[in-house]
Formats: structure tokens, sequence, C-alpha cells
């Protein structure tokens, strides 16, 4: 087992590594900007380290900087995190190079998965059913129509490089395609060095359902049920689920033993998410995140699992702790991300919180960095914290939600905590019938 692990990241996924670590009996290194001297996952940590400036680019993403943190703490495994450096295929080789453990899968997966023509080339080569489209890149605007008339309009141009949204236009007609295709080239140049574009029917109003994976590099893998997280905005999820309200046993079973098989015969290792769009009792797959994910705690409190604690394990070379057999589902839970914006404008609300007061009790769950005191920069992402509710079945659920969400005290900043509590006075939340449009379609047009 390791040493000492340090952590790649900030905000609420450092903490959650660093509990993970201490119940572990493993040394902690923080690394952190100069904007986040004073975070809670740098107070936490046993050691730390500051790597640079607040723009990610010289901190986060400062590879050179990281490495040398781990030399001079003698840290013998990395810990990325989510976002940052944890799907950089790069990264996990400078670490092997100077035999230090990227907790992940193999460079070679992590690229593999990261380039989405051919993760999906991958996928189907697999076994996993996937969304019909252009089988490669698209080169010319002739291609493309000849393409996108055989598959039919409308039509999802992607980036094959893409993430987090980005990269991702929607043409309803043929005379759109054209625009689209330069749309999602430019948006993915410059943020990911690549504009490989790809074509996908667009499906009108599918979930988005995703399997949680856990196999250990050897052949074997097994699955973890699936997470709901069809209520988005802007292609960026904001409240998940487990189990998915859409599904039935025979169904999950199907698509977990598919993705399971698929993971065995890749010899994957680590924690991954094989994410769907599920739309008409079809399963069709987008893509798969090669990392801890940050609603993987809606797994954790049904399954009882640590995933973070299997990551390490798995990464200092242990078998799996568990058969698919003595996989247990139990009761429901929800995530929903709160983040530091305002809940009807979504504009970002960077600033000092005034007063923390987070909720408890039977079933409730907190992930926050966040505390009375705290500013928070404006430099990085909006999400401060998660809120995760467990209870026997969905609608004690969704009672529970509510009650907690009456508790959360967040002063001084704007925060989505209000949506949520609208969100679940909603008929459609109450009865799980909800689809990736229905955020979006149920915001007002101002928004
Ligand atoms: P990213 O890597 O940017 O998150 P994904 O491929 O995972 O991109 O897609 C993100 C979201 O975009 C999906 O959850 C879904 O809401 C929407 N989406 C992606 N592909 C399609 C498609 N072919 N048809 C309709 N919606 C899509």
């Amino acid at each position: 087992m390791f040493d000492k692990i340090l952590i790649a990241n900030r905000g609420e996924i450092a903490l959650r590594i660093e509990r993970a670590c201490k119940e572990l009996g493993i040394a902690t290194v923080a690394v952190h900007s100069t904007a986040d001297a004073h975070a809670m996952h740098v107070r936490l940590a046993d050691e730390s380290v500051c790597i640079g400036a607040p723009p990610a680019k010289d901190s986060y993403l400062n590879i050179p900087a990281i490495v040398a943190a781990c030399e001079i703490t003698g840290a013998d495994a990395v810990h990325p995190g989510y976002g940052f450096l944890a799907e950089n295929a790069r990264f996990a080789e400078i670490l092997e190079e100077h035999k230090i453990t990227f907790i992940g899968p193999s460079a070679e997966h992590v690229r593999l998965m990261g380039d989405k023509i051919k993760a999906k080339e991958t996928a189907k080569s697999l076994g996993i059913p996937v969304v019909p489209g252009s089988d490669g890149p698209i080169k010319t605007i002739a291609e493309a129509k000849e393409i996108a008339a055989g598959i039919g309009f409308p039509i999802m141009v992607k980036a094959s490089a893409g993430g987090g949204g980005r990269g991702m236009k929607l043409a309803m007609f043929e005379d759109e395609l054209e625009p689209a295709l330069s749309a999602a080239r430019n948006e993915a140049r410059a943020p990911f060095g690549d504009d490989t574009v790809y074509l996908e029917k667009y499906l009108g109003r599918p979930r988005h359902i995703e399997v949680q994976v856990l196999a250990d590099g050897n052949g074997n893998a097994i699955h973890l049920g699936e997470r709901d997280c069809s209520l988005q905005r802007r292609h960026q999820k904001l409240w998940e689920e487990a189990p998915s309200p859409a599904l039935n046993e025979s169904e999950r079973v199907r698509i977990g033993e598919i993705v399971a098989v698929a993971m065995r015969k890749l010899k994957y290792r680590g924690v991954g998410t094989v994410e769907f769009l599920y739309e008409n009792g079809e399963f069709y797959f987008i893509e798969m995140n090669t990392r801890l994910q940050v609603e993987h705690t809606v797994t954790e409190e049904i399954t009882g699992l640590d995933l973070v604690i299997e990551q390490i394990r798995i990464a200092a070379g242990a078998p799996l702790s568990l058969r698919q057999e003595d996989v247990r589902f139990n009761g429901h839970a929800i995530e929903v991300r709160i983040n530091a914006e305002n809940s009807h404008t979504f504009r970002p609300s960077p600033g000092t919180i005034t007063h923390f007061h987070p909720p408890g009790g039977l079933g409730v769950r907190v992930d926050s960095g966040a505390y009375a005191g705290y500013t928070i920069p404006p430099f990085y992402d909006s999400l401060i914290g998660k809120l995760i509710v467990h209870a026997r079945t969905r609608n004690e659920c969704l009672m529970r939600l509510k009650r907690a969400l009456g508790e959360f005290v967040v002063d001084g900043i704007e925060t989505t905590i209000p949506l949520f509590s609208a969100l679940i006075a909603e008929p459609d939340i109450v009865d799980g019938n909800y689809d990736i449009h229905w955020l979006e379609d149920h915001l007002s047009p101002n928004t």
C-alpha cells in the first residue's frame, strides 16, 4: 500500500480523497494555487505545497510543479480527482516515468477514451450499442451532407476531443450543417487543441443514463449499477440519482452486464463510467469517462462502497474487493450540485460566505470544502458542495431532500439551493418523469 498520496486537485473532491486516505492510514499532500492558500483541502491535509498562480494552467494543470511537489514530499502516488489532469494521458505517463503511481487507468485507456471517435469505435467493437453516426471524422462539407442524409436530421455535430458540454452543435436541417460544423470546430480548437468533428444522430427526448464500473486491470470487472443524470442545463448535470426511475430490473441487469463484459475484454483498470443516452427502451453509448465522477456519491450511497478507497486499492495492485454477485443495491440516493450561482440566471456568484450551516441527520451527506469566512475564488468552477440524500425509497428520498435543503444555510453568496427547493415541488420530478431537455424547457426562456 502507498505511504503518501498527493492529491492533484482542489475543492470538495480533494477533501473527499483526503478522507479516503485517512481511513486507509495513508499520509496526504495537498497542492494549491496562491488563491487557495486558505482552502479546506489544504487545512485538512498532512502537508501542502503551493504549486503556482491562480489560473489553473499555472497551478492545477502545471505538471512540472506537481511532479516537483511529489519529489519534495516523497509522495508515491497521485490521485487526480476529476477535471484538471484526471484525463490527461501524458500526465499519467510522466508520473510513471518518475516512478509515481497514477491512481487511475492505464495512460493508453485514458487516451483511447479521450478521443470520442476512437472511444465509440472501441465501444462498438466491445459489443456496446452506440448512437448511429459517421464512423469517423468528417473532412468535407460534402461528406457531412451525404452522411447526414443517410442518418437523418436533426444531426449533432460533436468534437472528438470535446468535453464539459463544449464542442457540440445541433443542426436541425441541411442548411444548418455547415455553420454547426464550423461552430463545433471553433469551440474545440482552442481549449482542446484538436478540431476533429464527427456526426451523430440527434436523439429527441432521451435520458442520460450512465453505468459505473470497477475493474482490476487483469480482466476482472464489475458494474455498480446506473445513475440517471438527465437533469442538465447546457449539457451540465445538476441533479443525479440512483437507481434511475426510468429503468426496470431487467434493463438494469442487461446494460450493466454489457458494460462489465466490455470492461473485462478491454482489461480496464480502476473506476470508470460508461455514458449512454436512453430512448424508447434502447441504450446508445456516447462516451466513457476514465475517472471518478462528481456524482459517484449516489452509487456509494446505494452500494455502501467507498469508490475512492476501491480506486486506491486497485492502483496499489489489490484484487477487486467483491464479485458481481456480492453487489447489493440498497434504497435510493439523490445528489444535487450546490453551485455558487444565481439560481435563476446561473451567473457565477463568487464572494465570501458569511454563514455556513450544512444539513445533517439520517441519510444526509454533504461533501463540501466551504465554511463561514471562506472566500470563493473566481478562477475555478462554481461547484462549492454536493448534497446527497439516501433513503429506502425514492419518495422518502425526496422528502429527505426537501428537509435537508430547508436546513442548508449558505449566506453571503448566491447558490443553486432555491432551484432544487423549487424542483422537488414539480409533479414531473416527483414522478421521475423527465428527460435531458426537461430542465431547460422548465426554466424560463430568459435564463
Ligand atoms: P461531454 O463530454 O461534453 O459531456 P457528452 O457526449 O457526454 O459530452 O454529452 C453530454 C450531453 O449532451 C448528454 O448528456 C446529452 O444531454 C447531450 N447529447 C450528447 N450527444 C447527444 C445526441 N446524439 N443527441 C442528443 N443529445 C446529445
